[in-house]
């Protein structure tokens, strides 16, 4: 697809800018006096990473954000890209008890940001690495988020990390696949660049399975942490997908992270086809980059959509068009090039799956077609690396929730490799989880167990500070004892 640049540079790039910008020290201010410090808070048993919460926000509002971002990133280490990337209306924010109150919940997210930008900018360490090593070493085989939660918790334990990527840059779908208006990558590069400071080695541009085998791992390492993410985008299987303006949304998005945004390829016309979150930040970002009109198609209604509300309600305001109910059937070229993608309307079958109606087909005219059906699972590659490891009737790792040890007891996973799919704190959390597994499967112990959410909140009081109220003291003790 040719690059023209569909809108001036500085509209694209005003258009893009981020969704929720910092908030100033004044606002954040005002902000954390709201929160009520409650006891067995709510939004901290909707947080997978086990952030205190009420704990950070009191930091803040006592004008010591560098104590509250140390807090965030003890319990996520990515706590400055959760902090813009996470879905936090079905997250905290969405368990905040002011909505209870008909007040607007807790902007727990931007306060986030506030404390971890705070040490960013002033490069203020809130770590050391630990004096003593345990002797074992661990490899972890990808730098996504898992990889990276996993390689920071392991560290800390004392054991030596070396971290491989296939990528140039670390960081995973953080790095190349979070919509532009979320987040910049820089980011995720600096929150690796964290992890690195406390003392795991990073190796970016290795390939396990080709530039070095599972076999040369085991020979130098004690265990492996597998957090190799999703695969591409499941293939359409229509006439006409071989076209070149038939682009998978994942390196639609890849190229708005590693190319000016005037140069990322748009159509005037762009569909795409999905309705889950990848679907939903590919149209608004055609949209934002200046394409006139751009339409997600989906085979299902509208109930049935995977992407959260709120996105949904996002890529509306911005413009995009949806019609549901429809299915592709072939995408239509002209000159090697596509000139519109062949619909065919559905309708429920007799076990709920689409079926197409006979003669209802119309053609969708447009230049691009973004893909966005879901990403494949990485049974091939597994299968590939570990022959030995079972692999779940959904085509991902099985493991232990709770440690997330596979079937081959050195080897650990966590993330979507894992999970099918899930959110950036999720692949955290379960990354975490596998770090306090495996120190205790290297070291024959149990570690501390990673936070418990409503029994840290019970453990350090309402606030985490220390400070009990004097009437939940005995509430406390109760909850201590169950
Ligand atoms: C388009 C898109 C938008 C998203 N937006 C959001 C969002 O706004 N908020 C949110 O919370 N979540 C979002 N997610 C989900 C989130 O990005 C993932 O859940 C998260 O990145 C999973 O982390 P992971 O470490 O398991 O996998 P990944 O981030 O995929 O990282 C896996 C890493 O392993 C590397 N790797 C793979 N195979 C090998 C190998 N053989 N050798 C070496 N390295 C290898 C890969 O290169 C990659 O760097 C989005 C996902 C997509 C696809
Ligand atoms: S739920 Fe959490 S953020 Fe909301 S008021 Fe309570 S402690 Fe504060």
């Amino acid at each position: 697809m040719p690059i023209q640049p569909l809108l001036p540079a500085a509209a694209i790039a005003a258009n893009m800018a981020e969704l929720k910008p910092a908030l100033r020290r004044q606002e954040a201010l005002v902000e954390a006096s709201r929160c009520l410090y409650c006891f067995d808070a709510p939004c901290i048993m909707a947080c997978p990473a086990g952030i205190d919460i009420p704990a950070f926000i009191k930091k803040i509002a006592h004008g010591n954000p560098a104590a509250a971002a140390k807090s965030i990133l003890s319990a996520n280490i990515l706590g400055a890209s959760c902090a813009r990337v996470c879905p936090t209306p079905v997250l905290c924010e969405g368990a905040c008890v002011l909505e209870d109150r008909d007040e607007q919940p807790i902007q727990i997210g931007r306060l986030q940001r506030y404390a971890t930008d705070y040490i960013a900018e002033r490069d203020i360490k809130v770590f050391t690495p630990p004096a003593q090593t345990t002797g074992k070493r661990i490899a972890v085989i990808g730098a996504g988020p898992a990889g990276l939660a996993c390689s920071a918790e392991l560290a800390q334990l004392g054991h030596t990390v070396v971290v491989f990527e296939k990528q140039a840059q670390p960081g995973g779908l953080n790095t190349y696949g979070i919509a532009y208006y979320k987040m910049r990558p820089e980011i995720s590069l600096a929150e690796a660049e964290l992890v690195r400071s406390l003392g795991v080695e990073l190796r970016c541009g290795i390939t396990i399975g080709k530039d070095l085998t599972i076999a040369q791992l085991e020979k130098t390492f004690d265990a492996i942490f597998v957090g190799v993410g999703l695969g591409a985008t499941n293939r359409l299987r229509i006439p006409g997908e071989e076209l070149p303006e038939v682009v998978d949304a994942l390196d639609f998005i890849d190229q708005i992270h590693t190319r000016p945004l005037d140069r990322v390829p748009v159509g005037r016309r762009v569909v795409v086809i999905g309705a889950g979150n990848t679907a939903i930040d590919a149209v608004t970002q055609s949209l934002r980059l200046g394409a006139e009109q751009a339409t997600v198609v989906y085979r299902r209604s509208e109930g049935d959509m995977s992407a959260y509300d709120f996105e949904y309600q996002r890529a509306k305001c911005d413009g995009a068009r949806f019609l549901f109910n429809v299915a592709p059937v072939e995408v239509c070229g002209s000159a090697g090039h596509v000139i519109g993608l062949r619909l065919v309307r559905t309708n429920a079958g007799a076990d709920g799956r689409p079926e197409p109606i006979p003669g209802t087909e119309t053609i969708e005219p447009c230049d691009l077609v973004l893909k966005a059906v879901g990403q494949e699972k990485q049974v091939v590659l597994l299968r590939r690396l570990f022959p030995a490891l079972q692999i779940d009737a959904h085509g991902v790792i099985a493991r232990d929730p709770l440690t997330g040890q596979t079937s081959v007891p050195h080897i650990f996973a966590g993330g979507d490799c894992a999970n099918g799919g899930r959110e950036v704190v999720n692949a955290v959390g379960e990354g975490k989880k596998a770090a306090h597994g495996l120190h205790a499967f290297l070291t024959r112990q149990t570690a501390a167990p990673p936070v418990q959410p409503s029994r840290l909140g019970a453990k350090t009081g309402p606030t985490g500070s220390g400070l009990l109220h004097p009437v939940r003291v005995h509430e406390l003790e109760a909850a201590l004892k169950k």
